[in-house]
């Protein structure tokens, strides 16, 4: 099971929270196949042309699945990373800010993008993706996650973006 692998770290980075490792998982042969074979299953590859991952997690379960399934796998980074032109939103964290940024030229108008994520948990990265999809004239037609914390309900921030996950913790 996908879950065996995925290790629960206390107040990490910070005092009441409870941090979903998932390095076990990356670290296991069998897990590492499991995890994206089962994300290749959850979602249909013809209903989407890409692949977007979210810095830094969503790269790994993003080109792993971008490479199963044929598709291209497009960077959503942290500020000041890209080196070409980029849209940026800026959202709200519990303390300040974060911002997320993609390159100008990475999608074509109406695109049809899968983002990848490894968690979701209160949503508010995943709103600021899809936001971002949007700025560039690109849909963003669903969201895979390896893991759901269901009780911050993050989805509800999703709007009409469907979210698949693999595990609901
Ligand atoms: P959120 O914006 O609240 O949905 O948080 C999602 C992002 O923060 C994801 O990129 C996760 O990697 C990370 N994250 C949030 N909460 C946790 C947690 N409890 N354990 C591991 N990563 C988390």
């Amino acid at each position: 099971m996908i879950e065996d692998y995925i290790r629960d770290i206390p107040d990490f980075p910070k005092e009441g929270i409870l941090f979903k490792d998932i390095t076990p998982l990356l670290a296991d042969p069998d897990g590492l196949r499991q995890a994206i074979d089962a994300l290749a299953d959850l979602v249909d590859p013809s209903e989407y042309d890409t692949i977007v991952g979210i810095e830094s997690r969503g790269f790994i379960f993003g080109t792993a699945l971008a490479y199963k399934l044929n598709k291209g796998f497009i960077p959503v980074r942290k500020p000041g990373k890209l080196p070409s032109a980029t849209a940026s939103v800026t959202y709200d964290l519990e303390y300040g800010s974060d911002t997320l940024e993609i390159h100008l030229d990475a999608l074509q108008p109406g695109e049809r993008v899968l983002i990848l994520d490894d968690l979701l948990a209160t949503g508010g990265t995943i709103e600021a993706c899809i936001q971002l999809i949007k700025q560039v004239n690109a849909v963003a037609v669903g969201a895979a996650f390896v893991l759901e914390l269901g009780f911050l309900n993050g989805r509800a921030r999703m709007g009409d973006v469907p979210a698949h996950t693999l595990v609901l913790a």
